[in-house]
């Protein structure tokens, strides 16, 4: 039988019929404020650092890197030490091509066919994209109206499902929501009980961004052998580009990950940019107060226009309650802003920028939702 190029009959997995790719628009307009990028350029002293190391690793690129990438697992636990104060080992950690790939190891690793992983919604979309492309089965409960999670719907509907995989964002993508450490205690406990066992993923992208008096759950480490804290440099370090996502969990946790990598996943090209950046750790994060200052007078701005607006302890900000988002978020895109139409209906999402950026995202919005 001939095969038309056009339509080919590809055995394509049922579950992906139709589906599109994941992924917000890439457009080139002045103010990107669409997936929570760090707005700063690493400097030019960074850039050279990273250069330099990054044409060293160049000449050894007949041979293939080191695959367990052990000095990038000591360098970014020297970097969790001073940024959490918690002393963690080298083999406590993993380092992955973003932090989307840290979570598509955990899943391959604890998920599969006949397993189940849970979270809460509204949550990162990519969640059931991991859950999916590992054939895990997908369960969600849902946030509260102030998007919190109620510890006890929590440790109810994971007693029920018996997931072997529980993913949480804190601070939350889309809501910006950080889980209080009273929540995460009672979820873990309701893991603990979970016959086989379950690990909880606490995916702290923003992490960097908390606000004073949050603590990071690489605290519970300690005593806690089925929890992983999972950071990126994506969005602090302002290093997207780069791909570079880890996490911090049990020795024994992350000798399971290294079964299910590909060999030499992380490249030394990577590696090498990722230590460089390492090195300069304070100076890419020079910017951490102001985004956070600007977080939280985006915040009052908002409210003080009328606005719903999601606490954040992120780099971005969900507000709302637009009769039709879409026409706002095309108001502010024709004005050279663009913004993110995710989270529940009516609501958007606004990555904190420079001043300029968030300048020119007030004033379109002053224009475009009329306030
Ligand atoms: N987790 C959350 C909650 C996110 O919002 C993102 C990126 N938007 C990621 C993980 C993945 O980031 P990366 O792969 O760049 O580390």
């Amino acid at each position: 039988m001939t095969s038309d190029l056009a339509r080919p009959s590809l055995p394509l997995r049922a579950e992906l019929v139709g589906l599109e790719p994941y992924g917000a628009p890439q457009l080139d307009v002045p103010h990107l404020l669409n997936v929570n990028e760090n707005p700063y350029a690493p400097s030019v002293d960074v850039v050279a650092d990273i250069a330099h190391d990054v044409a060293e690793a160049a000449a050894g690129l007949n041979r293939y890197p080191d695959r367990d990438f052990r000095a990038l697992r000591a360098d970014l636990a020297g970097y969790l030490a001073v940024e959490s104060g918690v002393e963690l080992a080298e083999d406590q950690i993993w380092a992955a091509n973003g932090s989307n790939e840290i979570m598509l190891h955990l899943l391959q690793a604890f998920g599969g066919p006949g397993r189940t992983a849970l979270s809460f919604a509204p949550t990162y979309s990519m969640y059931p994209e991991y859950a999916r492309d590992t054939s895990t089965r997908w369960v969600v409960g849902r946030r509260a109206e102030d998007f919190t999670i109620d510890p006890q719907a929590a440790a109810a509907l994971i007693a029920a499902e018996a997931p072997s995989v529980v993913l949480l964002a804190s601070p939350n993508n889309p809501t910006g929501t950080a889980l209080p450490a009273r929540t995460l205690e009672v979820i873990l406990d309701a893991a603990a009980d979970v016959p086989g066992g379950c690990v909880v993923v606490v995916d702290e992208a923003y992490g960097e961004f908390r606000r004073e008096g949050v603590r990071s759950a690489l605290h519970l480490l300690a005593d806690r052998p089925h929890l992983v804290v999972s950071r990126t440099m994506s969005k602090a370090f302002g290093l997207a580009g780069a791909r570079v996502g880890y996490l911090a969990a049990a020795p024994a946790l992350v000798d399971a990950l290294r079964v299910v990598r590909l060999p030499y996943h992380l490249s030394a090209v990577t590696q090498a940019v990722a230590r460089a950046a390492l090195r300069h750790a304070p100076a890419l994060m020079a910017q951490i107060g102001s985004l956070r200052a600007e977080r939280d007078a985006l915040v009052e701005w908002l409210r003080d226009r009328g606005l719903r607006v999601a606490e954040s302890d992120a780099n971005f900000v969900l507000f709302g309650v637009f009769d039709d988002r879409h026409a706002i978020w095309q108001g502010l895109l024709d004005r050279g802003v663009l913004i993110r139409e995710t989270g529940p209906e009516g609501w958007l999402r606004v990555s904190i920028g420079t001043p300029e950026d968030m300048t020119a995202f007030k004033d379109a919005l002053v224009e475009v939702a009329g306030l």
